[in-house]
């Protein structure tokens, strides 16, 4: 069986009723039973006993920050579980050093990488929409930082969440993967791309392949999806046929090299954990997930 996807929602209560209501998120803030956890552009607080990472979380009335400047996650049982900025707190951001959230996902449960990945998100489209897309004014966040609210021109803005297509594409008998230019030499992936107005997911896969490599597709297959909050997107997994006899030839522009590998070389790449001739993606991603799939169809 196949291990939960990284990053997925951790299955709270998101109380998306009670949570409209400030003074019920108020209630839950003064709640003794209350957590939160730390969040800055550089990652997440963390704390670490008998070998495992777990975020850490602080009491929101020792914290010196204001149920208005937090998020609530959700119900975790009873428990509410909020998450705030860094810069909201009023001594500033604790002791120690965030952790990056690519290195936490290898070290926290599951379901802490779900909480995680969840608030970091959150976190990410405050800081980076402070200001009204409409009038440009500052505008102030409500329902328990699930929207925020223009007081100058009463707009609303919700968390944005980007979609991305990545499609392991085949031959039947190859994968097709591309290595960008920045990555090192010898890393390949499947590819990728952010779906553009007015596409559907299927065409997106289409395009983007064809751009990236030329390779015209046939049949396209949804996959699963992934969480991927770098800093707001949402993987959508596929697999595709490529047409027969097709020659992939990079676009020189987002890929540096894209061509097809056997089966023999993906195996070998998959069970390598060193530098190989073929370096695959890290075990958490989707882009992986989905290597490892056309690799199990045999
Ligand atoms: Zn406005």
């Amino acid at each position: 069986m196949e291990a939960p996807i990284t990053f997925a929602g951790p299955g709270l209560d998101r109380a998306p009723e009670a949570r409209r209501r400030p003074e019920w998120v108020a209630e839950r803030w003064a709640d003794p039973a209350a957590r939160t956890l730390i969040a800055s552009e550089r990652g997440v607080w963390v704390e670490r006993g008998d070998g495992a990472a777990r975020p850490a979380l602080g009491r929101p009335a020792e914290l010196g920050a204001s149920p208005d400047d937090a998020v609530l996650l959700g119900l975790d049982g009873e428990r509410p579980l909020f998450a705030v900025d860094a810069e909201a707190l009023d001594g500033g951001a604790p002791p120690g050093e965030p952790v990056g959230l690519r290195q936490l996902a290898a070290e926290l449960s599951e379901r802490d990488a779900g909480v995680v990945a969840y608030a970091v998100a959150l976190l990410n489209w405050h800081r980076r929409h402070r200001f009204c897309s409409v009038c440009g004014n500052a505008s102030d966040q409500v329902d328990a930082g699930h929207e925020r609210r223009c007081p100058a021109c009463g707009s609303s803005h919700f968390p944005r969440t980007d979609p991305v297509i990545i499609v392991a594409v085949s031959d039947g008998e190859r994968l097709l993967l591309g290595h960008q230019a920045v990555w090192p030499e010898s890393r390949y992936s499947v590819l990728a791309g952010y779906v553009e107005p007015g596409e559907t997911l299927e065409q997106a896969v289409r395009r983007e392949v064809l751009e990236e490599s030329q390779v015209e597709l046939g049949e396209v297959r949804y996959e699963a999806s992934q969480p991927w909050p770098f800093p707001s997107s949402l993987m959508v997994g596929f697999s595709a046929d490529a047409r027969a006899d097709s020659i992939p030839h990079a676009d020189g522009d987002e890929l540096a090299d894209v061509r097809w590998f056997t089966r023999e070389e993906v195996a070998a790449a998959a069970g390598w954990d060193g530098q190989g001739e073929l370096l695959l993606p890290q075990g958490f991603s989707i882009a992986r997930r989905l290597i490892d799939r056309w690799l199990a169809r045999g």
